[in-house]
């Protein structure tokens, strides 16, 4: 699904088995956000033939969080891509899976602040929650906010696992309402488009949701 210029979507539509939504951006490197679970990869790669891309022309993997629904294929890429995710929730997936992880350890951690992959200017935002090291990654040229787990249409990320606080979701969720977003880009179910939209899906959060945080 093409999103907008250069985004793309390739959205996981399965009731019956979860994994995570993953975003393609096609700049002068090429950054994949969230590849998803390692028997279910063939969604990625069907996304990127789509676009006429072999997952070997990947140049950067980012990932939001440390639950595998996001984070098991990162290391599934060619020789040539640099897979990160932050150090918080890297420390954390070491901690619960020690030696038995199949990942090869990031090339880079995100870190909250700018992050530029070739011509695609990115900001990092820590927002922890529904893990320890959640991060969402904002696109402010084009608009456009990553949110992971953290956020979804209509919805927010579970507090109930490992390392999970519905205190900092709920900070994490203000301060990602403050940023001037028109797509909102999940990890799991609908992108929301139009920054009216984008608005409305911020309020019947705090409206609704914040109540059981
Ligand atoms: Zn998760």
């Amino acid at each position: 699904m093409k999103i907008l210029d250069g985004l793309y979507g390739f959205i996981w539509q399965s009731a019956s088995e979860n994994n995570c939504n993953s975003f393609f951006i096609d700049g002068s490197k090429k950054i994949l956000i969230d590849p998803g679970h390692r028997h279910l990869f063939q969604h990625v790669r069907r996304g990127l033939e789509r676009v006429g891309l072999a997952p070997e022309r990947i140049d950067a993997v980012l990932v939001t969080h440390g639950h595998p629904d996001h984070l098991e294929t990162a290391g599934s890429f060619g020789p040539s891509a640099r897979w990160a995710m932050s150090r918080i929730d890297y420390d954390f997936v070491l901690q619960y899976l020690g030696s038995r992880t199949e990942i090869p350890p990031p090339a880079f951690f995100l870190q909250e602040g700018d992050l530029a992959i070739g011509d695609t200017a990115l900001q990092v935002l820590l927002t922890p929650g529904h893990s320890p090291g959640s991060v969402c990654l904002y696109w402010p040229q084009k608009k456009v906010l990553f949110t992971g787990d953290v956020v979804f249409s209509q919805s927010i990320g579970r507090t109930d696992l490992p390392g999970g606080s519905g205190k900092q979701l709920k900070e994490s969720i203000a301060r990602l309402a403050e940023l001037d977003a028109d797509i909102l880009c999940p990890g799991h179910g609908d992108v929301v488009t139009g920054r009216e939209n984008v608005k409305k899906n911020f309020k019947m959060i705090r409206d609704f949701w914040f109540n059981y945080l």
